[in-house]
Order: C-alpha cells, then structure tokens, then sequence
C-alpha cells in the first residue's frame, strides 16, 4: 500500500529521528508519546535538528519548514488513525510493545502496517498479540536515524509481502538504504559485528596484546574507524554485556557468543567504560592520538603490518578468520542475502569492508584453517562454520 502518512509511537532518541526523516520524505508525520508534553518536546527538538540542517546545507529551508508543517504530535492513539505505517519506537519491553501493538491494532484499521524499531527482541513474539499477524514488520534503524543510512526491514514468521514492501518503500523515501532481515537475534549488522568484540577480548585475555594494541591494529591495519575496546568503552560496557548475553540466551547458547569473564569482572568493578572514566582504557587524562602510518585499506600484508606492531599479523587473522565465520554461519541460516550483508557492515557500522570481503581478504580455506587450529587449543568458540570453506563461491 501507497503511505502518505506515518504515524511514530515514542518520541525519544529514536522516534524523534524517525519522525524527522517521515517528514522529510514528505509524509504527514504524526508523533505520538504517553503525554502530550513528552511528544510536543519530541517534536521541538526534531524542529530544531531540521533548522539546524537547512544551516549546514543538507538541504534547504524550504525543505525544512515543509517537514516542520508536516508534524503533529498526539498522546492519544486514535489520532494515528489514517496512519497507513506506525514506526513503533517505544522501551525495549516485550510486553510493553506487546500492550503497544494491541492497542494499535485496536485503535487503527485492518490495513495499516505495524513496524517495531526494536534491535533485541523477537519481532514474531511482539507480534504474538495483533489479530492480523501478518501486518507486523520489523524497522531496525541505527543511532542517530538523520545520519545512519541503514535500515534493516525484518520479515517476522507471519509478515505479508505487502507489509514489508510497504515498510521498505518507506524507508527508501526517508532517504535511507534498506535491507531484508530474517527475524533472528539482533537480526543483520549487531549480529555480524559480534565477533568484533568478542573475539578481540579472548585475544586480550590470551596475553597475545593489550587492549591499546589491539586497537592500533585493529585501526591502522584493519582500516576500523574505532578500535574494539574503544568501542566498547564508548557504548559502555554494561551495555555491552547485556547486549552479549541477549545474544547468547537468544542464539541457543553457542560458544562463539559466551560472554567472557573479563566482561562480567570488570562490570561488577563498576568499570563502565567513559561514562564511568574507565573501562578498557582509562580517561583520567586525554589519550594520546595514535600516529598514522598510511595503511588505510585493510591490509594482511606482513610487511605493512610488521610496522605496526608484532602482534598486527596474528590479531587481523584471528579477526577477519572469525568475522568471515559469523558471516558463514549468518548464509548458512538465510539471514539475509550476500549483498545485504555487506551492505548492512558498511552502512551500520562504518566498517571498510563487508565481511564477505574480509572472507575474501584473508581466503576461506586461511581462515577455516586457523579457526581449526584454534577450536583444537581453546575450544568451542573456534568451531568453523560448515559452509566457511565455500563462503565465496556459495555467495557469489
Ligand atoms: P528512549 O527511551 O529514548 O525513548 C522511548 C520513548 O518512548 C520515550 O519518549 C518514552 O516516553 C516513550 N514511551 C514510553 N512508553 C510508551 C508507550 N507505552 N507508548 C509510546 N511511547 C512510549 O528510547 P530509544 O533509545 O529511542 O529506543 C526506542 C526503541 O528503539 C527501543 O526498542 C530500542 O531498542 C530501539 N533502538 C534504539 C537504538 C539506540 O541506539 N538508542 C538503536 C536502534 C534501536
């Protein structure tokens, strides 16, 4: 179905981004939130980001007082009504977006697309409640939605094609780049970045760096913006934790996604990361700039990594060696399509390559045979994906 209107539940960090690419693509954006007050103070600062925006040019002030006209805010659910899409950005709560969704189903007509913003939960199970499953999509965008051009549109067990056509016509009319997710845990991008993490804190916790050095490596040789501890030191590592242990309840307890002491240690040290002055690193004084050695593209190359550091050439190949393996694992259960998966790296996370390129910078059979190596010295976390040693000719 053609939208002109879209309605967005929850006028937080989420919603009032959301609502600002709704207007901007020209819908007449409804934002609702549980009082009036909360929405109109969603509305006033997605007013001022689109003011802010014409200034620096991003488009003009026509543009921006147009999108300004087209928002409404509402606390009352039956002003969504002519909605023909509502982005559900409200708690991660399963039973509160459960409540969300019935009530929508209640206020609105039979035809309008539900979409959850949800990045943990089940979009099947936060369907559960909804008479008419099958309207029900998921609608994953990153943090700040204005500048994160991905949007995975998740296919839950019941989602009709028209449902989710509906929702990626959307999100391509916001200016964003969509692509299918499977309904599984932490669907697409969250789901391939794991082992960026994880597999860098079982190399910390193997002595083979310290979390500096990874780092540096991981940005000078890996072509990351960020560092894996930077990274988590910035997304806080309680967060994080949470994060890592949805994932390992969620996917049947696998040991590639186990969380690892050292996480839980330094949580209960009340070690948050910045937020707290201290996690991997400490921020009691400002950190150094590493200096640039001109590798920008990432680079398995002994000779360039040698000037990096001793320790560049075995932390990239157990890196990219394991993100090729989630990527294997990833095919193997349809999360989305080849190309969807790059897409979804390079878009979500800034990375430089997807990681089917990582597969193919460092050579299926490279990475199977070090992961074997490893699953022999450390264990289950190194278990080779069984399509890993195809993953190039099987994905192309
Ligand atoms: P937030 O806390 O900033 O905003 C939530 C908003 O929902 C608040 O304004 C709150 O008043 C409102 N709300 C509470 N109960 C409600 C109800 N019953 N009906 C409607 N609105 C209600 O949260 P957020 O960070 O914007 O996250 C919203 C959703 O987006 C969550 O599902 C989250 O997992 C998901 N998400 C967040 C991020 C992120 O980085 N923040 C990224 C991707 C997805």
């Amino acid at each position: 179905m053609k939208a002109s209107r879209v309605g967005v539940l929850g006028a937080g960090t989420m919603g009032r981004g959301i609502a600002q690419l709704a207007a901007l693509g020209g819908y007449e954006t409804v934002l609702y939130d549980v009082a009036p007050t909360l929405a109109e103070s969603g509305a006033t600062a997605l007013r001022e980001a689109l003011e802010k925006g014409a200034g620096r040019g991003r488009w003009s002030e026509d543009d921006a007082r147009a999108a300004s006209a087209r928002v409404e805010t509402t606390a009352e659910l039956e002003q969504l009504s002519g909605c023909e899409l509502v982005i559900e950005a409200a708690p991660e709560k399963l039973e509160l977006k459960r409540q969300i969704f019935g009530g929508l189903a209640e206020a609105l007509g039979p035809e309008a697309v539900f979409a959850s913003n949800t990045s943990s939960l089940r979009v099947t199970e936060i369907a559960a409640g909804v008479p008419q499953p099958e309207r029900v999509v998921g609608m994953h965008f990153f943090n700040p939605p204005p500048l994160m051009k991905l949007v995975e549109v998740v296919a839950a067990e019941h989602s009709s094609a028209e449902a989710l056509a509906t929702a990626t016509e959307v999100a391509e009319r916001m200016g964003r780049t969509p692509i299918r997710a499977k309904d599984s845990p932490g669907f697409v991008a969250n789901r391939l970045a794991r082992p960026f993490s994880l597999e860098s804190l079982r190399m910390l916790g193997d002595g083979i760096a310290d979390a500096a050095t990874i780092d540096r490596i991981v940005r000078l040789g890996g072509g990351f913006r960020m560092g894996p501890f930077e990274l988590l030191d910035l997304i806080g590592l309680d967060t994080n934790l949470e994060i890592a242990r949805s994932f390992f309840a969620q996917g049947g307890e696998p040991e590639r996604w186990r969380p690892l002491p050292l996480q839980e240690q330094l949580v209960a040290e009340g070690k948050l990361g910045r937020k707290s002055g201290r996690g991997y690193h400490d921020y009691d004084e400002a950190r150094e700039p590493d200096p640039a050695l001109g590798i920008e593209a990432p680079t398995l190359d002994p000779e360039r990594l040698a000037k990096i550091d001793p320790a560049a050439e075995q932390v990239l190949t157990r890196l990219f060696a394991q993100v090729a393996n989630e990527a294997a694992f990833a095919l193997e259960e349809e999360v989305a399509s080849p190309q969807d998966m790059e897409t979804a790296m390079r878009l979500g996370f800034n990375w430089p390559l997807g990681p089917l390129g990582f597969a193919e910078l460092i050579g299926p059979d490279r990475a199977a045979d070090l992961l074997e190596r490893l699953r022999a010295e450390e264990g289950e976390a190194y278990a080779p994906a069984p399509l890993l040693r195809r993953i190039i000719t099987s994905s192309t």
